[in-house]
């Protein structure tokens, strides 16, 4: 039984004040939810912030990226053993922004992936097509290329405790969210592609689906078979909104 883990990606937002708001917006109506997990994900700097803030709170910490170094001479990096002290469980790699503005490659991200498994922490690793590529038929050809990157290196195994974002990046901040029709045939392929190496990680492992989610989209989205929650952007800046998609997996 998949236990469905809606995320929030806060991305390069919020400061001190703003932050706590939200933590205590989203705190107030955390017994609502009794079925998804809950994470956030703040910029690096304010991972510690937030860890108080969760101090015996059910939400789970996570950060939006990690270095594809250990440690050294790499200015402006964090590692993913840093990011482990801050009490996180989640680190999100291989986002659309970080592979289309600051040039991850599938290899990157493959490394990236190794650094935050290797720490005992669950990445959440995204895949997805442009709109060209999607409009050229390349869908699938782009997403097992990204699967495969890690699973080439390090085999299924690495999977195991790992989460997958399924994002079109047409969809992401644009408003235009895929069609349920059309996230859970990628979502399906996604599984398959792992099935066919492990069925038990395939079967256990958590494939969610990200792009201008809404509480108003979420339900019809989160009832497809093989998507298992949510990661959010612009809406988990707003706790009305971060809930109303939690409670969407009720
Ligand atoms: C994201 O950036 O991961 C995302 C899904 O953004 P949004 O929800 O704003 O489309």
């Amino acid at each position: 039984m998949r236990q469905p883990l809606v995320a929030g990606n806060w991305k390069l937002n919020g400061s001190l004040s703003s932050i706590s708001e939200l933590i205590s917006g989203i705190r107030e109506q955390l017994l609502t939810v009794n079925n998804a997990e809950l994470a956030v994900c703040p910029p690096y700097i304010y991972l510690s912030h937030v860890q108080e803030l969760l101090e015996g709170v059910n939400i789970s910490l996570g950060a939006q990226d990690c270095s594809d170094q250990e440690s050294g001479a790499y200015t402006g990096e964090v590692a993913a053993a840093m990011i482990k002290e801050f009490g996180c469980k989640y680190i999100i790699i291989g986002h659309s922004e970080r592979r289309h503005i600051y040039g991850d490659t599938n290899d990157t991200v493959a490394t990236k992936f190794a650094h935050v498994v290797k720490n005992g922490l669950t990445p959440i690793l995204c895949v997805g097509e442009t709109l060209e590529e999607r409009e050229e038929g390349h869908t699938e050809v782009v997403i097992s290329k990204q699967i495969n990157a890690v699973l080439d290196l390090f085999g299924v195994e690495a999977f195991r405790k790992a989460v997958i974002a399924y994002e079109p990046v047409w969809a992401i901040g644009t408003g235009q969210v895929a069609t349920p029709a059309q996230a859970q045939e990628v979502h399906e392929e996604i599984r398959l592609t792992l099935d066919a190496q492990n069925k038990d990680i395939a079967a256990n492992i958590r494939i969610l689906y990200g792009g201008s989610m809404k509480p108003e989209n979420a339900k019809e989205l989160l009832q497809q078979p093989d998507i298992d929650g949510g990661l959010i952007g612009g809406a988990a800046l707003k706790a009305d909104d971060f809930i109303g998609i939690a409670l969407a997996a009720n």
